[in-house]
C-alpha cells in the first residue's frame, strides 16, 4: 500500500520553512504527499506556541485524529515545531511520535519504530534546555527542502532567538540563535537563482545579529572573504549572485538595525526595500517591562534615518496591545507612535500570557474587551497612514511577482511588499515579474491594470 502524509503547519514563516524540508524528508523514506487528511497515513502537526489559539487548535486536531484512527487504525501521528515543555507532557499520550524538529536528519530512523519521543526540551531546566537543543545546532537545515512553489523560496540563516522578551517563548521553543553558515545560505541561493526563482526570504526569529565565521567563497567571479560575516555582509554576498530575483529577509530587531545595514539595504539593488520593524510599543515603561532594549525615541530616530537614507522604503511593524498592566494612557502612547511614524502595515496582536515566560508570572490585568477595543482603535489609526501610503502609488508603474489566481484577478505582492491586483488575467504569468500601473489604492493594497512582461 503506498504510504501518504499529510502535513499541518501553524505560525510563522520559519515554520512554514521547516514544513518544505519535513516534506523532503518523508518523500525520501518513500511517502507521497497526500491531498486530504483522511487519506494519510501519517499526519504531521508542525506546530506554533507563540499564540494561545494556535496551542488550542492541535487540541482541536487531536479530536479528529481520534476520529480517523476509529477508521485506520494504522494512522500514525506526529508533532513538531514549537511546543512548550508544559505542552509536551500533555501532548505525549496523543501523539505516536513527538520528534524535535532540530531532530529532522534522524526521523528515517525514529519513524521505523511504533511509536517514539524525541525532544530534547523535557531533560531539563530553562538553561539545560537551551544548550540541549544547541548541541543538536542547525544541522537540520542541510536537509534539502520540498519547496512551495517554483518561483518564491524560504532560506532560514539563523534559528533562535536570546533576546527573552519577556511574553515570547520563542527562546525557550526554538532555542540560542546560531547561524547557519555562510556558505550553505549562498550554496542554496546560487541554486535557487539558476533554477530561476524570482524570490527568496531570508529567514531568522532575528536576521540582524547572523554571524557567521570565516566565510570565503566565489560569487559572481569575485570573491567575498571576511572573518566574520554580519547580516549586511551576508545581503552583499547574495546581492552579487548572478539572476535576477529579489532578496526579502523577516525579522529584524531595532536594537541590532545598524547603520551600515541600511546602507547596504539601500545599496543592494536586489534587495528590496521593505523593512519589518517590531515595536511592539509606543510607552517606554511598557517596552521596559517587555524587555526590549530601547525607548520610543530611538524607534523614531531609526525610522528617520532609514526613511532619509531608502526614501521609498515599505515599513511594517508589530504590535502587542494589553500587555500586562498597559494603562489607557501608555494605550495612548502607542496611538501617538503609530500615527508618527505612518507605517504601511502594522501587525496588531492582544496580549496573551504563554506558560513559561517571565511575564506569565505577572498579573494580566487587561480584560480581553479592552484588548479588543484596542486592538480595533489602532487598527482604525493604521487603515488611515496605509492608505495614506498607498494612494502615493496611483497613476505609477510598479513591479510585480504574480503568485496566484483569484476571482478574475491575478494577485501579487509589489516589489515593496505592497498586495496588488490586476487584470487581465493570464495563468502563465504566475512567478514571472510584471510591470503594473495602479490605478486605485485600499489600506490594504493596490488595484492596477498588466502593462507588460518585464523587460
Ligand atoms: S526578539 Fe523577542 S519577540 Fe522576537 S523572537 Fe526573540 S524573544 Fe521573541
Amino acid at each position: 500500500m503506498m504510504k501518504k502524509y499529510y502535513i499541518i503547519t501553524y505560525g510563522c514563516q520559519m515554520n512554514f520553512s521547516d514544513l518544505e524540508r519535513i516534506a523532503s524528508v518523508l518523500e525520501d523514506i518513500s511517502y507521497k504527499p497526500a491531498s486530504k487528511m483522511d487519506e494519510a497515513n501519517l499526519i504531521v502537526v508542525n506546530m506554533c506556541s507563540v499564540r494561545q489559539s494556535a496551542v488550542d487548535r492541535v487540541y482541536g486536531q487531536v479530536k479528529n485524529f481520534l476520529k480517523l484512527k476509529r477508521r485506520n487504525p494504522k494512522l500514525k501521528t506526529l508533532l513538531t515545531g514549537c511546543v512548550l515543555k508544559s505542552d509536551l507532557r500533555k501532548f505525549k499520550e496523543k501523539f505516536d511520535y513527538i520528534l524535535s524538529i532540530k531532530s529532522l536528519p534522524h526521523w528515517k530512523k525514529f519513524l521505523k519504530k511504533d511509536k517514539y519521543f524525541y525532544y530534547p526540551i523535557l531533560r531539563g531546566s530553562t538553561s539545560l534546555l537551551r544548550l540541549n537543543l544547541n548541541r543538536l545546532d542547525c544541522a537540520y537545515l542541510k536537509t534539502q527542502p520540498k519547496y512551495r512553489t517554483k518561483f518564491s523560496a524560504y532560506v532560514p540563516i539563523i534559528i533562535g532567538c536570546n533576546n527573552f522578551c519577556t511574553y515570547c517563548v520563542v527562546p525557550y521553543t526554538r532555542g540560542q540563535e546560531i547561524s547557519r553558515p555562510a556558505k550553505d545560505i549562498l550554496k542554496e541561493i546560487k541554486d535557487l537563482a539558476k533554477k530561476g526563482y524570482k524570490e527568496i526570504w531570508l529567514l531568522g526569529e532575528n536576521v540582524n545579529s547572523y554571524k557567521s565565521q570565516n566565510t570565503k567563497i566565489a560569487i559572481g567571479g569575485t570573491y567575498g572573504n571576511f572573518n566574520i560575516t554580519n547580516f549586511a555582509k551576508l545581503l552583499k554576498m547574495i546581492n552579487k549572485i548572478p539572476g535576477d530575483f529579489w532578496i526579502r529577509f523577516t525579522s529584524s530587531h531595532p536594537k541590532d538595525f545598524s547603520d551600515e545595514l541600511i546602507r547596504t539595504i539601500a545599496e543592494c539593488e536586489k534587495v528590496t526595500k521593505y523593512i519589518s520593524l517590531p515595536i511592539q510599543s509606543g510607552d517606554n515603561e511598557i517596552l521596559k517591562e517587555m524587555n526590549r532594549p530601547y525607548i520610543v525615541k530611538d524607534y523614531k530616530n531609526l525610522v528617520k534615518k532609514i526613511r532619509k537614507k531608502i526614501p521609498n522604503v515599505t515599513l511594517s511593524t508589530d504590535i502587542i496591545v494589553g500587555f500586562l498592566g498597559e494603562t489607557k494612557k501608555q494605550f495612548e502612547n502607542t496611538i501617538k507612535l503609530l500615527k508618527a511614524i505612518k507605517p504601511d502595515m502594522a501587525y496588531i496582536a492582544q496580549y496573551s500570557p504563554r506558560p513559561g515566560t517571565a511575564a506569565a508570572k505577572m498579573k494580566d490585568s487587561v480584560s480581553h474587551q479592552e484588548k479588543e477595543r484596542r486592538d480595533k482603535v489602532l487598527t482604525e489609526v493604521l487603515k488611515k497612514t496605509a492608505l495614506e501610503n498607498n494612494k502615493k502609488y496611483i497613476g505609477k508603474m510598479v513591479e510585480v511577482l504574480p503568485e496566484y489566481e483569484r476571482k478574475d484577478w491575478l494577485i501579487g505582492k509589489t516589489r515593496e511588499y505592497k498586495t496588488i491586483k490586476f487584470k487581465p488575467v493570464n495563468k502563465k504569468l504566475i512567478g514571472k515579474f510584471v510591470k503594473v500601473k495602479v490605478t486605485n489604492a485600499i489600506p490594504w493594497g493596490l488595484k492596477g491594470k498588466l502593462v507588460k512582461k518585464r523587460g
